[in-house]
């Protein structure tokens, strides 16, 4: 894919491949300053985009904006999603490949927007017919539906997603979409049963109470006050002035309608959402042998018969532990702290599943519409990917650890395929190659990942000692087997390195205390990871960096100290360093004549001859020096900027 702008802008340049002293941070940060500062809040690396967000709305996104883009050359307008969604489209249609464009960076920087903003891109532009206009509605209404459940306002974002997605949009021979799928990752399901100050439990709840309708809420033995039920007060911020949950409610309920769901399903649904809400509220006391039982009989009700369960079978599970000795199931009565435990785990257990239902039914209704007696299979598609980026909380859970575990390996891939793209085109275009100096990180990828000795497997064995394994003893393990490992440091030594280190110190204080069920997820989510790295790995990526420019959600401002640091580990500067390493540059032969043939007498008005040959003459006659640039069999290479922008400027003067 080409990469470089011909044109500046007025304000910065619109390639950080194009910036005079590429290396320097500070003069990365500058470009991407005076942009933000001027609402360009895109800006390309080669092909990579880089995504500020403004934080307003923009008039960036009207259909005739996603006219301007389509069909047009990657370089010849303003850096744009949609510059990124059209090639990737444009190249899917011309050469029959699939693709995926991977957006990342961290909560609140625009990861959501963006790949919303991409389907909807394609919602608009692509092909289509009557018959397929529903899977258009589908692809779309897919998000709110998901965004309900697998949202939650957070202290970073009002609408963050707590789970990562990706999704891929099918599309027939013609390049029309005919369907989609969707895989989903890592729901936070602790969220359910617990929320920091200033955030709150999944939107769906709220949703639920504030739009449902009195029958509904009645049939449900639900109260509209969410200040009734524990599992959404903790946070202390149920009503949020920036959401409307009844207007949301209303756009979930039409899309159930769109996507398919029968009443029915809608029915359980909802009655699975409400028996949480009621499990929440479940309290235990003590009986005099010291076990717990439950304290006031009607939540329980409520919940057997919105779940269809029985009634007894739910009591001795809330309230015993089922313990298997030689091929016999023992019952052994819980106390009241482990019935809390065990009331938690449950709403999270069943949370968790009916996300995952929602997804597979979703999915059933995105199934390829396409005109089978035509063309019974899609041909391409191109996944979107939106993943959170790494998180630095205040205490960083498991599920923290494996989001940046995540982000290693993308950012892994990223380089891997980076690098790989640069070595096959110079080898393509003869051009030697020089090798790159780069921090590969497969170092900490293996440090988490690898057979027996990483701390996947260490986390893996500890889970199967129940009830010998603790923190403490989890953490002598990592001590004993990884200790030594360059990139596993002590909170001694957190302060003075990289804040990378301190993800891993982080873990190391990691709170899974007792949680089995997430050990079993560890292993799990390595494999599910590994597939979705194997899914990533067949298709030709794209790639978008969010950036989230301060911590207020305030339009216009650029905080450099934040801004910088996500430069850093969003591996900005060591793509650019990987994407500039050879040349700033490259064009096709005729591209660049085409261009600049007025600036040479013998190829202008026209040059006969091969193009290769027509740009050699004409950059002997405007004095390139050899170093300054080299000839491919397609492509000419120029190595700096300045070399190409006097060529530009010389041309805008002539
Ligand atoms: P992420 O998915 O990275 O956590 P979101 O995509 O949810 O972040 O964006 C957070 C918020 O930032 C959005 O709710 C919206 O208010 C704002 N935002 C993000 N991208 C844009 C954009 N391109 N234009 C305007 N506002 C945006
Ligand atoms: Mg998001």
């Amino acid at each position: 894919m080409e990469g470089a702008l011909i044109a500046r802008d007025k304000v910065g340049v619109q390639d950080f491949v194009l910036l005079d002293s590429h290396t320097s941070e500070a003069a990365f940060l500058n470009n991407l300053r005076k942009r933000y500062q001027e609402n360009l809040i895109y800006t390309y690396i080669g092909s990579l985009l880089v995504s500020v967000n403004p934080y307003q709305e923009l008039d960036l996104y009207t259909v005739s904006q996603m006219q301007l883009y389509r069909g047009v050359n990657f370089f010849e307008l303003p850096p744009h999603l949609y510059a990124i969604a059209d090639n990737a489209y444009r190249v899917m249609c011309n050469e029959f490949n699939n693709h995926f464009i991977l957006i990342s960076g961290e909560s609140g920087a625009g990861k959501t927007e963006a790949s919303k903003k991409i389907l909807q891109y394609y919602a608009v532009t692509c092909p289509t017919t009557e018959q397929l206009q529903t899977v258009r509605d589908r692809l779309l209404l897919s998000n709110p539906v998901l965004e309900a459940f697998g949202n939650a306002k957070t202290l970073r974002n009002d609408n963050s997603s707590r789970f990562g997605k990706y999704m891929d949009i099918q599309f027939d021979f013609k390049g029309a979409p005919v369907g989609g799928h969707i895989l989903s990752y890592l729901i936070e399901k602790s969220r359910v049963v617990h929320q920091n100050h200033g955030e709150r439990n999944f939107h769906i709840f709220y949703q639920l109470l504030e739009g449902g309708d009195k029958d509904l809420l009645c049939w449900l033995g639900l109260e509209r006050n969410p200040q009734k039920y524990t599992y959404l007060i903790q946070g202390r911020c149920a009503k949020v002035f920036s959401i409307n949950d009844k207007n949301d409610w209303k756009i979930v309920r039409k899309a159930f309608s769109i996507i398919d769901f029968t009443e029915k399903d809608i029915e359980h649904l909802f009655g699975i959402v409400a028996s949480v809400l009621h499990l929440g509220n479940i309290q235990f006391e003590e009986d005099s042998n010291g076990h717990a039982i439950i304290r006031d009989g009607s939540q329980i009700k409520w919940i057997s018969k919105l779940l269809g369960a029985h009634l007894s079978i739910l009591q001795e599970a809330l309230t015993n532990r089922k313990i298997e000795a030689r091929s016999e199931e023992v019952l052994s009565p819980l106390n009241v702290d482990l019935a809390f435990y065990a009331r938690d785990a449950v709403a999270k257990a069943i949370y968790g599943r009916t996300f995952t239902w929602l997804v597979n039914k979703i999915n059933g209704s995105l199934a390829n519409q396409g005109c089978f007696w035509q063309d019974p299979t899609p041909k391409t598609v191109i996944g979107l990917l939106d993943i959170y980026g790494f998180e630095v909380l205040d205490t960083n859970s498991f599920e923290q650890f494996c989001i940046n575990y995540c982000n290693e390996k993308l950012q892994q891939l990223l380089i891997e395929m980076t690098l790989k793209a640069e070595q096959e085109e110079y080898e393509l275009e003869g051009i030697e190659w020089e090798p790159i100096p780069y921090f590969n990180n497969k170092i900490i990828c293996d440090l988490v990942e690898q057979k027996h000795k990483g701390i996947i497997s260490i986390l893996d064995e500890e889970c199967l000692r129940p009830g010998e394994a603790t923190d403490l003893s989890f953490l002598e393990k990592l001590e004993e087997k990884v200790g030594d490992h360059a990139h596993f440091v002590t909170r001694k030594l957190a302060d003075q390195k990289t804040r990378k280190s301190i993800d891993w110190v982080d873990f190391r204080l990691l709170h899974y205390a007792g949680e089995v069920t997430y050990c079993a997820v560890a292993t799990q989510f390595k494999n599910s990871l590994t597939s979705l790295i194997e899914i990533l790995m067949s298709k030709e990526p794209s790639y978008i960096r969010c950036i989230k420019p301060n911590e207020n959600k305030e339009p216009g401002k650029f905080d450099d100290f934040l801004i910088r640091h996500q430069v850093k580990y969003l591996g900005l500067m060591e793509h650019l360093r990987v994407r500039r390493a050879g040349f700033a540059y490259r064009r096709k032969y005729e591209l660049f004549l085409q261009r600049y043939k007025s600036l040479c007498p013998a190829t202008w008005p026209h040059w006969h001859g091969p193009a290769a040959e027509g740009v050699e003459r004409l950059i002997k006659h405007i004095g390139y020096k050899p170093e300054e640039y080299k000839l491919g069999r397609t492509k000419i290479f120029i190595r700096f900027p300045k070399t190409l922008f006097a060529t530009e400027d010389a041309f805008e003067y002539r």
